[in-house]
């Protein structure tokens, strides 16, 4: 705790919802120990509120109760009056009152879909989340992508930005002017798979709080210029046994991905369909998932391929003696931050355990421009097109006995009711209005 809080100063306990919405209640500093088991009082219905306002149809209307308990390790207590940022909250999960994790609390599907991998396989996932994000403090310009004078224009707001989410406690890794006008990437150490997407969570208010503190904004919305670039969130992963160990990397394999890491992707790429409006859970998510911006289109695998949606990252080795093991990790990058990074992940753990309880085998990497392929083509390859709209993405979901199974009917039932209300609350804009929606939203 900062020396300099009061008894009185507010920590909220916050939860990441459906909506990819950080919503809570906060409590005294003074009261904290008190409520450090019980938390504060949370509501079901809560999980129905849309990124835009209205509560989608609910089936618990006014009714029943839930807690929403602080994980003290997760606290963000940081105060830096020259950068304007002032901020002090704690990630929670959500139990019932006979205090079991609540169906659809995000957080607690993660941690279960780690369990289950570690139970059922003996593995653990090294996680690092990639953001892209829109600054509104500087002039953006087109052709300046990745450039010092991009980067120059952004000011003080870089710096401060490493330096506060180092005081959140993450580790900072890298920052780039991006592609499109006044986007920027951030990147921070991988780290253990739940303590990734809380970092995520952390990463992504901490870097809102900096550019507020600037007078201006960052907004993660998938895409704010339906002609221009998105904002991907790319999870890069490996797989460890539980000492440890990488077991990702098998010279004597193909693309030297192992026998484990091969299955793991296969069923990423299988099940990708069914939990695609997971990871890309807006509207205006498909507006970015078209061919030639570097996101994904289509269910492959690639190595090296910006548009695959699991590619295999590059390796830069050393020297001749560097065991390249430990750097050989794959990146999933058909999401955004629209999505919760709890279900965003769980869904990738999900999926991949299945391609390991199946023992699928290694995809077939591609290696041309998927868009140019015949159907044939493609069905020889074992590839299809993603689907290109949210409603559609959201049809699969409803079909899919998969995800009944790796979420819960209730988690299943509840995403869909809401999902569908945004997809409603927007049907009647153009796409241009649809983005400024969300770039406000996000
Ligand atoms: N902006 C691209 C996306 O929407 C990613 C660019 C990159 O490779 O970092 O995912
Ligand atoms: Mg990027």
């Amino acid at each position: 705790m900062s020396s300099t809080r009061k008894d009185t100063d507010l920590i909220m306990v916050v939860t990441s919802d459906i909506a990819g919405q950080l919503r809570g209640k906060a409590m005294t500093y003074g009261a904290r120990r008190e409520r450090a088991h019980i938390g504060v009082g949370w509501t079901p219905t809560n999980i129905f509120q849309t990124t835009f306002g209205p509560i989608a149809d609910t089936p618990w209307g006014a009714f029943g109760d839930l807690m929403l308990r602080p994980d003290f390790s997760t606290l963000v207590d940081v105060d830096i009056p020259e950068y304007g940022v002032d901020e002090s909250f704690v990630i929670g999960d959500v139990l019932t009152l006979d205090d079991r994790h609540w169906d659809c609390c995000l957080r607690s599907q993660l941690a279960s879909a780690i369990q289950t991998l570690r139970e059922k396989h003996g593995l653990v996932l090294t996680v690092a989340f990639e953001h892209e994000f829109h600054f509104s403090g500087c002039e953006g310009q087109d052709g300046l992508g990745y450039s010092l004078r991009a980067l120059r224009r952004m000011g003080v707001f870089p710096d401060r930005l490493m330096d506060t989410i180092k005081r959140a406690g993450l580790a900072p890794d890298t920052f780039s002017p991006e592609f499109g006008p006044a986007q920027c990437e951030v990147t921070v150490k991988p780290n253990d798979a739940l303590r990734a997407a809380d970092d995520a969570v952390v990463l992504r208010e901490m870097t809102r709080a900096v550019a507020r503190g600037l007078d201006a904004r960052a907004s993660f919305a998938p895409i704010l210029d339906p002609e221009s670039v998105g904002n991907g969130v790319h999870v890069h992963f490996s797989i460890q046994d539980v000492d440890g160990h990488q077991v990702d990397y098998d010279e004597e394999r193909p693309y030297c991905v192992s026998e484990t890491a091969g299955a793991f992707v296969a069923g990423l790429l299988k099940y990708m369909p069914d939990y695609l409006c997971m990871t890309a859970p807006s509207v205006a998510s498909y507006m970015r998932l078209t061919p030639h911006r570097w996101s994904a289109a289509f269910n492959n695998f690639g190595i090296q391929d910006r548009e695959a949606a699991v590619r295999i990252c590059p390796v830069f080795r050393e020297s001749e003696e560097e065991d390249v093991s430990k750097k050989f990790h794959f990146e999933y990058r058909a999401g955004d931050a629209a999505a919760s990074p709890y279900l965003f992940l769980a869904a990738l753990v999900r999926a991949g355990t299945s391609g390991l309880d199946e023992a699928l085998t290694t995809p077939h990497a591609t290696s041309s421009d998927l868009t140019t392929a015949a159907e044939a083509e493609l069905a020889d390859l074992g590839v299809e097109h993603l689907s290109q709209s949210l409603a559609d993405a959201l049809d699969k979901l409803s079909q899919s006995e998969w995800a009944r199974q790796a979420f819960g009917e209730t988690l299943v039932d509840a995403y869909l009711r809401h999902k569908r209300c945004e997809v409603d609350q927007l049907k009647d804009l153009s796409d241009a209005d649809i983005c400024a929606k969300y770039a406000a939203a996000y």
